[in-house]
């Protein structure tokens, strides 16, 4: 089991340095093409949640505890609960701020170890095919949330929140380039808008 675990591990990490890779190579390809502004936008998305997922893998995110530990912080509480320290797993699942994201959308994210999230149990009849897509969103935009707060003192609502990860999971989903995947990322948005009015009401 610990071995299968340990292959499964060098094998998404690889995925993702690949997936780095490609899409950098694509963007200098782009802007050599003088392609338009917004596809650049989005590459650049891409480019900055690739970067984004893969620091998160290997822990390398400025949380208050990787901080402290670098002696560049005296303090590892968490800016947005101040109730705990503010480690990777606190910052996107244990917080209270966090944890009313995935609340909010009915999905309890297997967290036991951090690569753990990809088999999350997810809510009847949504793909599995573009999880991984939706939950690296939500990811990236709970660390927007939590930087708001860090770096604007804006306490960002669950429902801001909420409505930032399907905007940006829209636009996330035009790299589609398969209409089943575009069926099934309909599916997911639908799914999300649904849960954020239904916890507005
Ligand atoms: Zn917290």
């Amino acid at each position: 089991m610990a071995r299968a675990r340990a292959r499964r591990s060098f094998t998404i990490a690889e995925a993702i340095l690949r997936w780095i890779r490609i899409e950098a190579i694509r963007r200098r390809r782009r802007r050599e093409e003088n392609c338009s502004d917004r596809s650049i936008d989005l590459l650049e998305a891409v480019l900055d949640r690739g970067m984004l997922g893969h620091r998160i893998h290997l822990d390398r995110i400025n949380t208050r505890a990787n901080l402290m530990h670098k002696h560049i912080i005296t303090s590892q509480e968490c800016p947005r609960c101040q109730a705990s320290i503010e480690d990777r797993s606190h910052l996107f699942f244990h917080c209270p701020a966090a944890a009313a994201i995935w609340s909010r959308i009915a999905i309890t994210p297997n967290v036991g170890s951090f690569l753990d999230i990809w088999s999350s149990p997810l809510p009847p009849n949504l793909p599995a095919s573009i999880w991984n897509s939706v939950a690296l969103t939500i990811l990236w935009k709970i660390w927007d949330a939590r930087n708001a707060k860090v770096f604007r003192a804006i306490d960002q609502s669950p429902a801001t929140t909420l409505s930032n990860i399907i905007t940006d999971f829209t636009l996330w989903s035009h790299r589609f380039k398969k209409a089943e995947m575009r069926v099934h990322a309909d599916l997911w948005r639908d799914y999300l808008s649904l849960c954020n009015q239904q916890n507005s009401s």
